[in-house]
């Protein structure tokens, strides 16, 4: 079985659809079990609808027509009737659910509620793909909402699977599908608890719930669609060498993704990596592309760099104390504190009487900072931002450490703090902001070409 989920850019216009029934068609010895998204920015005009003031007319109007549109340009006759029933019917139901609530005077809509709400979207979307589908291929397929199959614990709005009754309830719903030959078109994002309440998985949640299908359905690969060609080695649209990584190992995907590189967020692929089910990131757009394949381990031979990916702006507190000095317990006074203020804490380098700190979030920060000043001395910096070099076993490339700040120093760019992973697979460093461009080009230059 192959897993192929598309997302919302890949529903929304005529070319995409009409690559995806292609790709269904050529598929099909393959058992194909599709899952999409709500057409683009539906899931946002939901969102924005379970807010009194935002609850109007002109947004249904709106998505209605995005589908209507859409199911226009390929159906005809009944199909596009029963397409535009099935839509309306599932708006109607939204809007009577939250005139309902905001009629009693409540404003504030539970997170139960809004993500009945969402699943709207994905529903719509689903119905809509199905007869597509079949109308330009006329394969056999089915619309299966995912809340049969996924079933989830009671956190609405961010939801994890439970994996045992996932496994059960999914392979009951899809596997007599598939023994029809009936193509299953899910929608995702969306599970539901033991007792049947709907629950999301987070925003972006498909990749999540695809990557669940594929692990309760011990599917072969699983396909996430989207709109660009796969994960490169920095961001394409800085550095213009940027190349396409044909694999990558989770560990490395999941560093990339925490270092600032927006691909696929690990969590989302969890379930099928450690299912040991291949993961593709693959483009609607160019069908043809070769893609990231991502797998649990890969066995290289050459060590070298795989990727860089850089944050333009990291917040660095650098604390002094003599208490440090022989002292025991001071980092966890000052890892209490920013626990406290909810501060999460990314790169950390500790001298005998210093310790800098970078961290992913600011909120809270002066609350923070005033509780630190009580222990040490502190300077607050927001000019500096962070440049990470990312690959399995980083540390056995060679004249790795030579190399950067030969070249660094050269280019007179100062490192303020560098820290490697003890997983040896990223090595990171602070420098100034305004020089963050320049490095990465140099060494991207260096070490990737
Ligand atoms: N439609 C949902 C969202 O926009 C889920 C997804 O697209 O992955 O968050
Ligand atoms: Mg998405």
């Amino acid at each position: 079985m192959l897993v192929m989920k598309f997302g919302g850019t890949s529903v929304s216009s005529r070319k995409s659809i009409e690559v995806i029934c292609n790709l269904v068609g050529t598929n099909l010895h393959k058992k194909p079990v599709v899952v999409v998204s709500a057409l683009s920015k539906v899931t946002d005009s939901l969102v924005a609808i379970c807010t009194k003031d935002n609850f109007s007319e002109a947004v249904f109007d709106n998505i209605y027509s995005k589908h209507e549109s859409m199911a226009a340009e390929f159906l005809g006759g009944r199909d596009l009737e029963s397409v535009l029933e099935y839509i309306k019917q599932c708006l109607n139901d939204v809007k009577n659910k939250l005139t309902k609530f905001f009629g009693n005077g409540n404003s504030l809509v539970p997170l139960a509620l809004k993500d009945e709400i969402v699943f709207c979207g994905e529903k719509m979307s689903s119905f809509l793909i199905a007869a597509v589908i079949n109308h330009k291929t006329k394969i056999d397929t089915r619309q299966v909402l995912s809340s049969t199959c996924i079933t989830t614990n009671k956190k609405f709005g961010s939801a994890d699977y439970l994996a045992a009754s996932t496994k059960k309830n999914t392979r009951l719903v899809i596997l007599p599908l598939i023994k029809q030959n009936i193509v299953p078109v899910v929608t995702g994002f969306v599970g539901a608890t033991k007792g049947g309440e709907i629950t999301t998985l987070g925003r972006g949640g498909s990749d999540y719930s695809a990557s669940i299908l594929g692990f309760a359905l011990e599917a072969s690969e699983i396909q996430i669609w989207t709109d660009v060609d796969g994960v490169y080695s920095t961001d394409p649209r800085v550095i213009k060498t940027a190349k396409l990584l044909p694999l990558l190992a989770y560990e490395e995907a999941s560093e990339l993704a925490n270092l600032g590189a927006k691909v696929l967020h690990p969590r989302t692929i969890k379930p099928a990596v450690f299912a040991k089910i291949p993961v593709k990131v693959l483009n609607t757009f160019n069908p043809n592309g070769t893609g990231t394949t991502i797998v649990d381990f890969v066995d290289e031979k050459k060590r070298r760099v795989k990727a860089i990916t850089t944050k333009n702006s990291v917040p660095l507190i650098t604390i002094k104390s003599n208490e440090m000095l022989f002292g025991k317990g001071f980092l966890k006074k000052v890892f209490d504190i920013f626990a406290r203020f909810n501060i999460s804490i990314s790169l950390i380098s500790v001298s005998e009487v210093s310790i800098s700190i970078t961290l992913d979030n600011k909120e809270n920060i002066n609350d923070a900072l005033k509780q630190i000043n009580k222990i040490g001395m502190v300077t607050y910096n927001e000019d500096y931002g962070s440049l990470s070099l990312v690959g399995g076993h980083i540390m056995d490339t060679p004249n790795l450490m030579n190399d950067i700040f030969t070249i660094l120093e050269s280019a007179n760019i100062k490192v303020h703090m560098i820290s490697y992973s003890g997983s040896n697979i990223n090595v990171s460093m602070v420098i100034l902001s305004r020089d963050i461009n320049r490095a990465l080009e140099l060494l991207h230059n260096h070490f990737i070409g």
